[in-house]
């Protein structure tokens, strides 16, 4: 499986994959159903309704360590501000959903204390 980062963003589509695309981990067509993770940002307020298109959705994983410079933490953009404020992704089975997220858990153990080398650079400059 590889996935890049993040899956959407921008004036993509809120749905992946897609009209007669694949699940997202095994490419494998949805015959009798889909497990799929949704999530989105609304906005209704008592007086006035905005455009959903002025909302930007967002799905960030991470891990946020205790160095205040964030050099032991990490994370990963899934999902990077998506015109509409939804998205839809969708697997074949609950297995596939459950790889995808381990996988990302994984992306995000693998991104922590990439900013190590920044760290150190600040370290040097302190007087
Ligand atoms: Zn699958």
């Amino acid at each position: 499986m590889i996935i890049r980062f993040p899956l959407l963003s921008g004036n993509d589509d809120y749905n992946l994959p897609g009209k007669g695309g694949g699940c997202i981990v095994c490419n494998t067509s949805f015959r009798s159903g889909f497990a799929y993770l949704s999530a989105g940002a609304t906005y209704d307020h008592l007086e006035s309704r905005i455009d959903d298109k002025e909302l930007g959705a967002f799905f960030h994983v991470g891990y946020h360590g205790s160095h205040s410079d964030m050099s032991d933490s990490g994370g990963v953009e899934v999902v990077k501000d998506l015109k509409g404020g939804q998205f839809d992704l969708q697997f074949c089975s609950t297995s596939c959903l459950r790889q995808f997220l381990s996988s990302l858990v994984d992306e995000v153990e693998k991104s922590i204390g990439q900013n190590k080398e920044v760290a150190s650079e600040k370290e040097k400059e302190a007087p």
